[in-house]
């Protein structure tokens, strides 16, 4: 077997691992994927939200890349200069907390290092261990500009970072305080309020007893936290409320540290909770801290930055926490100043890294007033400067924003951007782009800078235009910004894109993004949240070792409705992998026809695909046979919605369709219809090999953006082609919608599904050729039917096929849509014998009918018999009904024979 124009011959199977590797490589030695700011062509641009530099590849990551890069190829294909932009991020806490912990192993900690040779073990972990997900990206087939690959801290990035914290400062916007912060006392470290997880605990309140200082009384405050009472400098109550009237301006003696308190009123109490009266602890608690600003009160910190009790908790010292609470509460209990404890569960924050409780703390942090950042980005969503795709996120976003605090983003690590900030011994500060030299308020040489770091999201917020070159104004940033998509989960909604749509509106107006598509996470069949403790979850990479990775892709896309969750199992990334086969099976079949036919016809794959054997436009299409005429016009429509789908963030939507298209319509049907005419040679042979050719390449070209390697192999070997990595997408070809073709296809279909029905339950043997008459319902389907006879008498293994009126001898009658078709029954089957056993079948099913209608009848089973057991009788019948309808109708069939 020869192959034309010397294209290469398709192996028997499809073998992924031989193609995947060697075709990422040529696609990376053309270039393909390499973004030209100077282009004349519209530019489509994304920045991929950067994975951790300690991160592998999950199947999360899977989803996103492969939405990604569809959106990617897909405008590639149609001419777009794309730039899909790749990195890392140096994830402060979770890279920090990997190098420590190895460390460990060699009995050392950070401290042990020193801050300088801590960060170059660091960098020296990332060159060795880090970035593993990059390679990964390359299986999963990530169109991505490898030239252009950031860090978000490499040279550029770091200076942009430090343009953002000076020019914040400089407009105001970024301040140094001392504030009450999330503190995690095992990550020794601040944390923003959204690396905070919320959880209710089973808690306590305990109610207390603090004498007045004048001996006239005491008074009672509540609380879950007994320990903080030795920070306590204050007790306070609502200026309305007639229990304190009398209290307010007295002072308490407080237990155990033997320490005298006002008692003040203050609004902010709430006056129905516990006793009415507050404990007031500015130092560990962000609602008493506001409370003793206005009052004037003194901040007592009692815990270390371990949250153990330091030596202000006087005979408490030493103590952790929570052992501190027992301690507390005994000691309280002997003075008889412990009223009384009870059970309330609370909501309790814990660090989204380790999950230890996380410790309201007194520091002194740098905050960005996020304030007027979040008013611009709230702005430029409401005026659709960018839009979010579903759109129901919007409300998601603006929720988020509108509640939204400073923001904390000194971090006391050691791994990240370290905040350009300098103090003289004159506690001045220095905020500058370039290292000062002095103090800028007083001279003094003698200068330290600020041992913090920043949050990590502060410089993935600044990714979509740090990564183009800013501050510098490239021809990247001029050409390729505002991005035109980004793409990412509903969990990072408020993490990430809030950030960047506050930076980027600020920094870089008009907006970071168009488009914000969301996608949702993926799960597993159940829609069961994949974790290892519930031990589903899927690898990846084993299930693209498996099954190959066009398949994984097309199974997390085909199940990736806009927004929603999107659950996966194995075996659809199986039927995905024989899809996949499908369509390599349909590539040899073509490949064997052109093959068998001597003279191939030329199909050079000009731009926009004029197809196959339509050299003048202007022939009546009805000359082409009913098949070839109803297939282009299905290839149309089928076009025009993936297209739309794709378009509209929809690929879900675009796989389903093709899946239906090239499996159903094309491989059984088209096929199946051209295989006679192929056989029969000549021009009209030539034309359905054509046809069927023509549309597999379209259907080829339309999923290269979901499975791109079993396609670019299939049009290479089919077209000869280099890549259809650069397209073209499938042309528009709206004279190719051919609703009356598709309607003589559906009746033809109908008929031959109609008897193919009929063979299989009355079992009629494959060797037998019946006679088929049709009566049709009007001129038109006669014409049809007569037109069509041969590939009726082939598909439906008939031996003559008469277009008429019904036979006077027994027949069988079949209802095929519009038409009537009657089998001559003899010699086809024992009417006798087929009309006995369907009579003995009926007879079957209604004696099962009978007792389960009989069971479900009696109170004693409804009621007694476990629910899921009574479901399932309930169920029973329906089936028992359904089969007895048909068989009811295979009788009827049956019945008017022998008239
Ligand atoms: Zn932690
Ligand atoms: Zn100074």
């Amino acid at each position: 077997m020869t192959t034309p124009q010397g294209r290469p011959e398709l192996p028997k199977t499809y073998d992924p691992t031989t193609v995947e590797g060697p075709t990422y490589q040529r696609w990376l030695d053309h270039g393909y994927f390499r973004a030209d700011p100077a282009a004349d062509r519209p530019r489509f641009s994304m920045a991929l939200p950067p994975p951790n530099v300690t991160g592998s590849l999950h199947i999360g990551h899977a989803l996103d890349h492969t939405y990604q890069d569809y959106l990617a190829r897909m405008h590639r294909m149609r001419g777009f200069e794309v730039l899909w932009l790749p990195g890392m991020d140096h994830a402060g806490i979770a890279t920090q907390n990997v190098v420590e912990r190895e460390l460990a192993k060699e009995g050392k900690t950070r401290f042990d290092l020193g801050r300088e040779a801590f960060v170059e073990r660091v960098w020296a972990w990332k060159a060795e261990s880090g970035g593993r997900i990059l390679g990964q990206m390359q299986r999963l087939g990530d169109s991505v500009d490898w030239s252009r690959e950031r860090f978000t801290m490499d040279e550029g990035l770091s200076r942009a970072v430090r343009e953002v914290f000076v020019s914040l400062y400089e407009q105001g916007l970024l301040y140094r305080g001392r504030r009450i912060i999330n503190w995690c006392p095992r990550c020794l470290t601040a944390l923003s309020d959204i690396e905070v997880e919320h959880e209710e605990v089973p808690g306590e309140l305990a109610l207390l007893r603090y004498p007045l200082a004048d001996g006239s009384g005491s008074i009672r405050v509540a609380t879950s936290r007994a320990e903080t009472m030795l920070g306590d400098t204050a007790v306070a109550v609502h200026p309305d409320d007639p229990r304190y009237r009398d209290l307010v301006g007295k002072t308490a003696r407080l237990p155990l540290v033997d320490r005298l308190i006002p008692i003040v009123a203050d609004a902010a109490v709430d006056r129905e909770f516990g006793t009415g009266a507050v404990k007031v602890t500015p130092a560990h608690d962000p609602n008493d801290w506001e409370i003793a600003q206005r009052h004037n009160l003194p901040a007592v910190d009692i815990l270390t930055e371990e949250a153990v009790v330091n030596a202000e908790g006087g005979r408490f010292e030493g103590l952790d926490r929570y052992a501190a609470r027992r301690e507390v509460k005994a000691a309280l209990a002997e003075l008889g100043l412990l009223e009384r404890v009870t059970e309330a569960p609370h909501s309790v924050g814990h660090c989204y890294r380790c999950r230890t409780e996380v410790e309201p703390r007194l520091s002194l942090q740098w905050f960005v007033a996020t304030r007027p950042l979040a008013d611009k980005a709230m702005e430029t969503v409401r005026s659709g400067q960018t839009r979010f795709e579903p759109v129901r996120y919007e409300k998601t976003f603006f929720g988020w924003m509108e509640q939204i605090r400073d923001w904390c983003v000194s971090r006391q690590l050691w791994w990240g951007h370290r905040i350009p900030a300098w103090y003289c011994p004159d506690g001045h500060v220095t905020v500058a782009r370039q290292d000062p030299s002095g103090c800028a308020e007083c001279g003094a040489g003698e200068l330290a800078q600020d041992e913090d770091v920043l949050d990590t999201w502060f410089s993935s917020g600044l990714w979509p235009f740090s990564t183009l070159g800013w501050p510098g104004q490239t021809d990247d940033l001029k050409t390729f910004y505002p991005t035109s998509v980004l793409v990412t989960g509903y969990d990072i909604i408020f993490f990430w894109v809030a950030r960047m749509l506050m930076f980027g509106c600020h920094f870089q107006p008009p907006a970071p993004f168009e488009v914000v598509a969301i996608h949702g996470m993926v799960r597993d069949a159940q829609g069961k949240k994949m974790s290892k403790s519930f031990g589903n979850v899927i690898d990846p990479i084993e299930l693209m070792d498996r099954y190959g990775t066009d398949a994984l892709r097309f199974a997390l896309i085909r199940g990736a409705n806009p927004g929603s969750d999107v659950p996966m199992a194995e075996e659809w990334v199986e039927g995905a992998r024989n899809f996949a086969n499908k369509l390599w099976n349909l590539g040899r079949f073509i490949l064997s026809i052109e093959a068998a036919t001597s003279a191939p016809t030329d199909r050079g794959t000009p731009p926009g695909f004029p197809g196959p054997l339509r050299p003048d436009p202007t022939e009546p299409s009805p000359s082409l046979a009913l098949a070839d005429r109803w297939l282009l016009s299905r290839l149309e429509e089928t076009r025009e919605a993936v297209t739309a789908a794709y378009d509209g963030f929809d690929p879900a939507e675009a796989a389903r369709l093709l899946h239906g298209f090239a499996w159903s319509e094309l491989a059984d049907w088209a096929v199946e219809l051209a295989k006679p005419r192929l056989a029969a040679g000549g021009e009209d042979a030539e034309r359905a090999g054509a046809t069927l050719a023509y549309a597999l390449e379209v259907t080829v070209a339309l999923l290269h953006p979901v499975m791109p390697f079993v396609t670019e192999e299939l049009a290479r070997a089919l077209t000869g082609v280099e890549t259809i990595t650069l397209g073209p997408w499938p042309a528009e070809r709206p004279g190719d919608v051919d609703p009356q073709a598709e309607a003589g296809m559906a009746d033809l279909q109908e008929a031959i599904v109609a008897l193919r029905r009929f063979r299989a339950e009355h079992r009629v043997p494959t060797a037998s050729r019946p006679r088929l008459v049709v009566v049709a319902a009007d001129d038109d389907q006669a014409a049809l039917f007569r037109a069509e006879a041969d590939s009726l008498r082939r598909l439906a293994r008939l031996e003559t096929v008469e277009v008429g009126s019904a036979p006077p001898v027994p027949t069988a009658k079949l209802l095929a849509g519009r038409a009537e078709l009657y089998l001559p029954l003899e010699g086809l089957l024992d009417l006798d014998e087929e009309r006995a056993r369907l009579d003995r079948e009926l007879a079957a099913l209604d004696v099962e009918r009978t007792r389960a209608e009989a069971k479900l009848a009696n109170p004693a089973f409804v009621e007694k018999a476990p629910a899921n057991v009574v479901a399932k009788a309930r169920e029973r019948l329906a089936e028992v009904d359904q089969a007895l309808a048909k068989v009811r109708a295979q009788r009827v069939e049956l019945s008017g024979a022998g008239r």
